[in-house]
């Protein structure tokens, strides 16, 4: 059977006493878009560091179809890193910077060279920008043009750390299409720094959500987005309402849990068994919510304490045992409600999840 495009095996990594990779365990196949998604300091780009061969590992191994990297120097790894400086040389105009690389290199003629640095500008839109210098690019045109510099080496895996984090937010929605779209027409294997969900969500293929050094959960969007598996990722990703709750009782699909005076079915976790007289977490998304007028069957029962409007969005805060829960509704709320208003919140049943309590999140204050 064909190895894995790139492993990684148990990789820690050290800066001094400091644990920074504990344990990285994964696989990137060949043509995937794989976002490393977590918050600051959680150890995204010292991974993405060791995989380009600028910083050591301190044990574990890294492997290039199922061969280990680990004593190869970085220019010799086959894989190309994109910073979010982008690292263009300031002296060098569009063209010699893209053919620096093959140049030092000596990997092709000068005619092949024109040839290849046409393809790449092609690829990222610039064809016409030969002769411009960095500085008179844009932040979008320069980040193309890094992209380029990196496809003209043909890398199997392109290292993208942050690459869009300098522009602004309506050129870095522009550029999320554009990379997606340029990483399947490519084949380019992908590996994508962020720490913006939306950023990881919108482009990827699969996601590695990562805190404090360690892998919380891989997956699709989908699967990351809808069924997290700890409470970490169910708090990173998405807006939700996090509630502490107890198990009442617990059936083949669902469990009844009570918050107060309310006992409400919720969907049980696949990867996590729940028993009754146990604490849990129930977690719903913002916008799966949605306020009633009516007394409802499986509605939490609560108080308006405020409404805002932004825009065609609807923000409702409500008071549900002690507890201030948000609702965001997108339309005209089907229940005309004002601040003091006794009502009820109700949601879509995949909208919810239960997960068991962990201690360590009750003395973070959730
Ligand atoms: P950000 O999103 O802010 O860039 P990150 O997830 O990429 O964060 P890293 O840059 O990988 O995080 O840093 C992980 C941890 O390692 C942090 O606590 C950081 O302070 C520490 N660290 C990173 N580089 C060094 C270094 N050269 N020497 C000592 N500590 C370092």
């Amino acid at each position: 059977m064909k190895p894995p495009l790139l492993s990684l095996v148990d990789v820690n990594k050290y800066f001094g006493d400091v644990h920074v990779l504990k344990d990285i365990s994964f696989t990137i196949e060949q043509g995937e878009f794989l976002t490393l998604l977590g918050p600051s300091g959680c150890g995204k780009t010292t991974l993405l560091r060791c995989i380009a061969g600028l910083e050591s590992v301190h044990s574990g191994d890294i492997l290039l179809h199922g061969r280990s990297i680990k004593g190869i120097v970085p220019n010799k790894r086959n894989v190309n890193t994109v910073f979010q400086n982008y690292a263009l040389f300031p002296h060098l105009n569009v063209y010699d910077n893209i053919a620096y690389g093959p140049r030092v290199k000596k990997s092709m003629t000068e005619t092949e060279l024109t040839d290849r640095v046409r393809d790449v500008l092609d690829l990222v839109q610039m064809l016409g920008y030969e002769k411009r210098m960095p500085h008179q690019l844009s932040g979008g045109q320069r980040q193309r043009i890094a992209i380029a510099r990196a496809l003209i080496n043909e890398p199997a895996i392109l290292l993208l750390d942050e690459p869009l984090g300098a522009l602004d937010l309506k050129l870095r929605k522009h550029m999320q299409t554009e990379l997606a779209h340029l990483q399947k027409k490519t084949g380019t294997t992908f590996v994508y720094v962020t720490h913006d969900q939306d950023e990881a969500l919108n482009m990827s293929d699969r996601i590695v959500v990562i805190d404090q050094g360690k892998v919380q959960q891989l997956g699709s969007p989908r699967d990351i987005y809808n069924n997290p598996s700890n409470l970490f990722v169910t708090t990173f990703i998405g807006d939700r309402n996090i509630m502490q709750v107890s198990v009442v009782e617990t059936g083949e699909t669902h469990a009844k849990v009570r918050l107060g005076e309310n006992v409400v079915s919720i969907r049980k976790p696949k990867q996590h068994s729940l028993q009754a007289g146990e604490d849990a977490i129930l977690a719903i998304h913002m916008d799966k919510m949605r306020v009633s007028c009516e007394e409802t069957a499986n509605a939490l029962r609560g108080v308006v304490s405020s409404i805002h409007y932004a825009g065609s969005q609807i923000r409702i805060e409500l008071k549900v045992d002690e507890k201030t829960i948000t609702v965001v509704e997108y339309q005209k709320t089907e229940c005309e409600c004002n601040e003091g208003d006794s009502v009820f919140v109700v949601w879509e049943d995949h909208g919810a999840i239960l997960l068991p309590l962990e201690e360590a999140w009750i003395e973070r204050g959730v």
